[in-house]
């Protein structure tokens, strides 16, 4: 039988209508310089993987606690929060899959900006959630003011990406203030690199999720864990499509480390501090090689040259076994996204832009 005659004949329509998300490419070869999906180059403190490998010796053979109590006290002490406010996932992409389930569909249309997280769109389609996107300023900024419409919920990335831009907490508390009546997602994936977390505002507002990721400024992206902050009606939700779909999101070693992570604290800000350090680095190199780089916020730069096609120079890089981002977008198709690496693995990109911006 044909795979054309099973997906017609099988498939729901959902998935026939579905865009996929297209995840940035992680490639089978490791003598490549990658700049590609934002990972952090520092690794994880050494206590996540001594807290891991303690958790190996004697326990796998039990099922994981399903609510992660001990992960969600971490944060919850971390943040000042209670734990009741806390909600845990796997990777940051599950906890937003359960609020767009949990607290983004409703009868009026999602607002999310027109240049953001790919996968909201995606999200959108798999859950039948009607959105509206908001177009961001000549400057590629998150305008506040062109979110005054009438909406169901609201959703953006702060930093956004792949801008890399940041929004003030003031403006956020504007737009919370503005929408009494709906949830205001913030995807706070980068905000360790630069930016103040929405977090101190969960307690007054009851229409605020926050949602962070270990995958970024913690340097645990193969571990999968990410996290929201709200107010526990919120969080309630989330729990509520949690269990309704994996009651185990989080498997015991994620646990223990994800955990762990928070107990080194100077390791975290001296990790941090590098990436910002080699960002500004990175700005300084790539404006003095004409290019136009955006205000970063996060572990990422946006950038492009006048002169130069950003997707002949992906390619080129590419060649020279160094790869960034590039996204085939209006507004954006001449940029290219170039995650903060170590110092020489910055280096060597500004060498090979050097070259191939001289031939
Ligand atoms: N939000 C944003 C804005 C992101 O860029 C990413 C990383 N691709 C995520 C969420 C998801 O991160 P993770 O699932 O690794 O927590």
């Amino acid at each position: 039988t044909s795979p054309t005659l099973i997906m017609s004949r099988f498939w729901s329509p959902v998935v026939h209508n579905l865009t996929p998300y297209v995840p940035g490419e992680q490639p089978k070869l490791t003598n490549l310089i990658k700049l590609n999906t934002n990972e952090n180059p520092y690794g994880p403190s050494p206590k996540v993987q001594a807290a891991m490998q303690a958790e190996i010796a004697d326990t796998l053979r039990l099922y994981p606690d399903p609510n992660a109590d001990k992960l969600k006290a971490a944060i919850a002490t971390y943040h000042g929060v209670s734990p009741a406010e806390v909600f845990v996932g796997n990777g940051s992409d599950e906890v937003l899959a359960h609020a767009f389930q949990a607290l983004l569909k409703h009868d009026a249309p999602l607002l999310f900006p027109d240049i953001t997280y790919s996968f909201y769109p995606v999200y959108c389609g798999l859950y039948g959630i009607d959105y509206r996107t908001v177009a961001l300023s000549d400057t590629l900024e998150i305008s506040t003011d062109d979110y005054r419409q009438d909406c169901g919920a609201i959703i953006f990335p702060n930093p956004n990406a792949p801008t890399g831009r940041l929004l003030a907490r003031d403006a956020i508390e504007t737009l919370l203030n503005e929408h009494p009546n709906q949830v205001v997602v913030v995807d706070e994936a980068y905000i360790d690199f630069g930016g103040d977390s929405a977090i101190p505002l969960v307690s007054r507002y009851p229409n605020l999720l926050v949602v962070q990721t270990l995958s970024k400024s913690r340097s645990l992206a193969g571990l999968r864990v990410g996290f929201a902050i709200g107010h526990p009606a919120l969080i309630e939700a989330l729990e509520r499509v949690k269990n309704s779909f994996n009651s185990y999101p989080l498997d015991r070693l994620a646990i223990a480390g994800a955990a762990a992570s928070f107990e080194d604290e100077a390791y975290f800000r001296q990790t941090c501090q590098a990436v910002i350090n080699s960002r500004e680095t990175l700005v300084g190199e790539l404006t003095h090689l004409g290019f136009e780089v955006l205000p970063s916020a996060a572990n990422f730069v946006f950038a492009r040259h006048p002169l130069r096609d950003a997707a002949t120079l992906a390619a080129a890089l590419r060649e020279r076994a160094i790869i960034v981002r590039h996204f085939r977008q209006p507004r954006i198709e001449q940029f290219l996204r170039i995650s903060i690496g170590t110092d020489a693995e910055c280096g060597a990109l500004v060498k090979a832009l050097e070259e191939l911006l001289s031939a």
